[in-house]
């Protein structure tokens, strides 16, 4: 695609907002006019009353559609003014040139919640909320109504995060089987799989280094998640080393939440499982994706309907509290009956979660060879797959707790995380929202630090990075350990520098 900007527009706000429109495109140099390549003029500028005005131009083949739009100097606006006022202009002439309206109108961002929790901090209200988001964003209704739910039961879920507690996130990137469709740095060659010793051990020592932070800067803990790749790669005793490292470290019986994400079901069996329940994990994650064997295997997950019953008998046998069922919607072959009879058996099994991701395409070139179309506009059925799950999900009982979207989502639909009240992973939304600081150990993993009492609420958040690759952390672990001149300092003594105002 080309794109030309002229005005204070972010190119990363126009670029996002043009993929909407034009999935799967790319843009750079590169670039050539032709057949099939839309060509995307925007402008912007501010007159002399503060107004931004915006003009915007979209051609394809012989097809060319324009709009313009205008953004006062009195009204607020959740991002610049150019940019709402440019984000219109294309909205509009791509709605009329392709005669699609994106469900999410000109938002583009991860966590359309945080805007809506921001409304109603400033006492907007539910309808009002809905009614800007609606009429000034162009969300479609249901859209609106399911972003506001989600951040009034966030607000009052955030209300009973206890005072200066942080959060915990340890990272095991490795996976048995690469599945098709992932965009994960996740480990899964036999040679790479064989590293997992080690990588216990570093993450071992590394967390009573973090933990031992923790306690210097006087934080309670309220969850710690393990995630992956597939934590349960790991096999029991190797478990067993990871979850009574942390149980030394913390009485994991006071934390609000202990999530071991457990993942592909083929590597979750009843001895894992209990070793996760002795050592207080309060809750698991079991994900078949959908229940239908030949769309698991067209997307490359190794792994069947069966074991996913299985897996999740034993989960239910292990007496966790909290299990969470990962589904996605708009699966390259998957239709709307198929993931509808999905949906409905997992309802049966009544399981406390159930995450609703919609299929993004990251790294669409198995796929791609295998002639699916995964850039389509309006993604199939998907987004009709995705209103169902809202419904069904609504009438059994689960409601949308926390949410986020991704560029390149089949449709331009979202992920939400349902759970029956009570039973919400309150990690999810600590971690969606930035109310919190997560400190984090193992490859890939983000740390992010904030102060909860920021004045402002505009939290200044410092993000501190691990080596992505397992075998960059294992080195930059030894030489941390050996002494050796250059190596950053680890995560743990960034933290205390942080919270004890030293940086
Ligand atoms: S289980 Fe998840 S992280 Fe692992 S390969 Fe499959 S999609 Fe990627």
């Amino acid at each position: 695609m080309i794109l030309h900007l002229d005005g204070n527009i972010s190119e990363y706000y126009a670029q996002t907002l043009c993929l909407v429109f034009f999935p799967g495109s790319t843009f750079g140099e590169h670039e050539q006019p032709g057949e099939g390549v839309p060509e995307v003029s925007v402008n912007v500028y501010t007159d002399k009353s503060g107004a931004a005005n915006a003009y915007a131009s979209i051609k394809l083949n012989d097809k060319v559609s324009e709009a313009t739009a205008q953004v006062t100097a009195e009204e607020e606006t959740i991002t610049t003014k150019e940019n709402v006022a440019a984000g219109r202009a294309l909205f509009a002439a791509g709605k009329t040139l392709l005669g699609h309206i994106p469900p999410w109108g000109i938002l583009t961002g991860v966590r359309p919640s945080k805007i809506a929790m921001s409304f109603l901090e400033q006492g907007k209200g539910i309808l009002r909320s809905k009614r800007i988001l609606r009429d000034e964003y162009f969300l479609n209704p249901q859209k609106a109504s399911l972003v506001v739910s989600v951040a009034s039961t966030e607000r009052k879920l955030l209300r009973r995060m206890p005072k200066n507690s942080c959060s915990v996130y340890i990272s095991i990137p490795f996976c048995p089987t690469r599945c098709a469709y992932c965009s994960f740095v996740s480990y899964t060659t036999p040679r790479l799989l064989s590293m997992i010793d080690d990588y216990v051990n570093a993450l071992c020592e590394d967390l009573d280094e973090l933990f031992g932070a923790i306690r210097k800067v006087g934080m309670t803990i309220s969850t710690v998640y393990i995630g992956g790749g597939t934590p349960t790669t790991l096999d029991p005793s190797q478990l067993e080393k990871l979850l009574s490292k942390i149980c030394e470290n913390t009485d994991v019986a006071s934390l609000e939440e202990f999530t071991l994400e457990a993942g592909r079901p083929d590597t979750i069996t009843e001895e894992k499982l209990a070793v996760a329940a002795k050592y207080g994990v309060t809750r698991v994650s079991v994900n078949p994706q959908t229940l239908n064997d030949d769309i698991l295997r067209e997307v490359g997950r190794r792994h069947t309907v069966e074991d996913f019953y299985r897996a999740y008998d034993c989960a239910k046998k292990s007496g966790i509290r909290d299990i969470n069922v990962d589904l996605i919607a708009g699966l390259p072959g998957d239709d709307f009956k198929n993931f509808s009879e999905t949906v409905d058996r997992i309802v049966e099994l009544d399981p406390t979660n159930i995450t609703v991701h919609t299929f993004c395409v990251k790294r669409a070139a198995d796929l791609l060879r295998s002639g699916n179309d995964v850039y389509s506009l309006t993604g199939g059925e998907a987004g009709k797959c995705v209103s169902y799950s809202q419904i069904k999900m609504k009438f059994s009982g689960y409601k949308p707790y926390y949410m986020y979207r991704q560029k390149n989502t089949v449709a331009n639909q979202e992920n939400v995380g349902y759970a029956k009240e009570g039973h919400e992973g309150l990690y999810n939304i600590y971690m969606m929202e930035e109310k919190q600081p997560i400190f984090a150990a193992g490859a890939g993993a983000v740390t992010k630090l904030l102060r909860q009492d920021d004045p402002g609420g505009d939290r200044r958040i410092v993000r501190l990075f691990t080596p992505k690759y397992p075998y960059e952390y294992l080195r930059e672990h030894e030489d941390r350990k050996a002494g050796k001149e250059g190596v950053k300092p680890g995560i743990a003594e960034q933290i205390v520098d942080f919270y004890t105002e030293k940086t």
